[in-house]
């Protein structure tokens, strides 16, 4: 049983036995192997491995029984005897495989497990240890079906040494599971079976992980296509910090989908980006074998990105941002797809040649905007909380610069807020100006998109105004992204749709 296996491992950490039976049933829809963990049961008798019956008789897919030691991350304690016969007896009787901890090898092979239904793992919950290669040694010497090793990510390195495991596992000829846990392990929760990874790890549910960064079944398999990346899928992906919120990989994966392309895309956190850049991202000092497309830039890096490519276009340049990099023919290429991005959904809207538009905030989102704007031809007044703060805008683009209070006595027709205040976590439910000021206006536009119906939004409606949200920014800079990477027409409203699609779910 052990060749064409399973790639995507549904969890399951219910507390009853009936939950855990339902749970399996709607596993089978979503998954392709099934882990029970038992330690998370409160109904079960663990002295009796016949009690396993209840679990496992009407099971569809293979499935793999696991006892954690509190040391390792169990959530009860169960003497060590008691738990490593259930599952060594549970696995040659019943279950396909056993999941058994390394440090807890000998005592289980007093029961005499059957060797080639036996997973031997390895978890370190604090970080991903710098003699990886030793405990892979250690943990492999121990005969088993399938060895694993899974490891606090800390940082987006240690990723980088996950997947290197995976290649040296392949090339030994091994059944190896390597996965980092947290948001910096994220891409090899996708990426591990495609190196040859026996298997990776997935929640029937939201709120349902048995680790951190664990993605949902129905995320692996739908937004990110797990089963169909090989190892030659051309990867693109977000760089910033957080990016684990972004609606980017739903919207783009749904792209490449829609025009069957051989691409997936990824999200990376990312703590030092030059760091980054080196050992993921430059062809020539890359430690990784494989074929990276191109790249989001998002906060904190769309500046300091720039020192690290090779070519900039102008509009980038001018902008001081680069949001997107393609990668080709060897050579780092940033370009700035925000501003057409941000200009486009108003420019459909109305003739931004001599309009007078007012933009609220001063940040990086602002910047895009206006410079967007001025090449448009429009007029352009910022209105900053600290106008001191914002001299640099006028500096850079000669737009005049007033206190956020001016906006009342300004009779601006065109209105758009660049500040995060109405976004969800932030400051959801609340406006950066009051519903007063909005009387009278033309078009507020909120770059905003999450909520889609910010505060302001609602207001601007009810005062008779033409209204623009975020989401259509966010698309229309992810189309151009699209195909800067793909040289393809994006999919417009597919990507929408599974923008709106992961918002609404958030
Ligand atoms: P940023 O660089 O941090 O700038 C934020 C600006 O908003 C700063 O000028 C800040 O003022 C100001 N600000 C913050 N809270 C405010 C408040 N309550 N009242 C008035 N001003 C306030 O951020 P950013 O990158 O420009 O992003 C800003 C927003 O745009 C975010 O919500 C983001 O989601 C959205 N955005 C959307 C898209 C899209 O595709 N739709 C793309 C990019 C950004 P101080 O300088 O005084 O702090």
């Amino acid at each position: 049983m052990a060749e064409n296996v399973s790639r995507l491992c549904a969890v399951i950490t219910e507390e009853t036995i009936d939950a855990a039976r339902a749970a399996m049933m709607r596993a089978a829809t979503v998954a392709d192997i099934i882990e029970i963990r038992l330690d998370y049961l409160t109904d079960f008798d663990f002295s009796n491995e016949l009690s396993l019956h209840t679990l496992l008789d009407n099971k569809t897919h293979p499935v793999i029984i696991t006892c954690r030691a509190m040391s390792e991350g169990g959530k009860q304690f169960i003497d060590d005897r008691v738990r490593l016969r259930l599952l060594v007896e549970g696995a040659r009787r019943l279950a396909d495989y056993c999941d058994i901890e390394a440090d807890h090898y000998q005592q289980a092979a007093t029961y005499l497990p059957d060797i080639s239904r036996l997973i031997v793992s390895y978890h370190n919950f604090d970080e991903t240890p710098a003699d990886l290669g030793a405990i892979y040694d250690r943990v492999t010497a121990l005969p088993a079906a399938v060895h694993k090793i899974v490891t606090r990510a800390k940082t987006i390195d240690d990723s980088l040494a996950i997947l290197r495991l995976l290649e040296v596992a392949k090339s030994d000829g091994r059944n190896l599971i390597a996965v980092g846990m947290g948001s910096p392990g994220a891409a090899t929760r996708v990426l591990s079976p495609s190196r040859g990874g026996f298997l990776t790890y997935c929640a029937l549910d939201h709120g349902k992980e048995s680790a951190p960064g664990q993605f949902r079944c129905d995320e692996l398999s739908d937004t990110y296509h797990i089963q169909r990346i090989s190892e030659t899928t051309e990867i693109t992906g977000i760089i910033g910090n957080p990016v684990m919120h972004s609606a980017s990989p739903a919207m783009h994966n749904r792209a490449f989908e829609e025009l069957h392309l051989d691409l997936v895309y990824l999200p990376f956190e990312v703590a030092d980006l030059g760091q980054f850049v080196r050992r993921f991202v430059r062809p020539e000092t890359r430690e990784l074998n494989w074929n990276l497309r191109g790249l989001s830039v998002t906060i904190p890096y769309k500046s300091d990105v720039i020192p690290l490519l090779d070519e900039v276009d102008s509009t980038a340049s001018e902008v001081g941002a680069v949001n997107t990099v393609v990668i080709a023919e060897g050579k780092l290429l940033g370009f700035n797809t925000d501003i057409q991005g941000a200009i486009e959904p108003l420019a459909r809207t109305c003739a931004l040649e001599g309009e007078s538009c007012g933009v609220i905030g001063s940040g990086g989102a602002a910047k895009a905007i206006i410079y967007g704007l001025i090449k448009s031809g429009a007029r352009v007044t910022v209105f900053a909380r600290d106008p001191a703060k914002a001299r640099n805008l006028s500096n850079a683009f000669g737009v005049s610069v007033r206190t956020l209070d001016s906006i009342e006595r300004s009779e601006v027709p065109v209105l758009i807020n660049t500040t995060p205040a109405g976004m969800r976590d932030h400051s959801e439910g609340s406006s950066p100006i009051p519903a007063a000021w909005l009387a009278g206006r033309k078009i507020v536009y909120d770059l905003v998109y999450n909520p889609q119906e910010t505060r302001l939004i609602t207001d601007a409606r009810k005062a008779g105004c033409h209204t623009i949200g975020g989401l259509d920014m966010l698309v229309a800079q992810g189309a151009l992204q699209f195909e800067l990477w793909t040289g393809r027409q994006p999919p417009v409203a597919a990507m929408r749709e599974a923008a709106l699609a992961h918002l609404r779910r958030k």
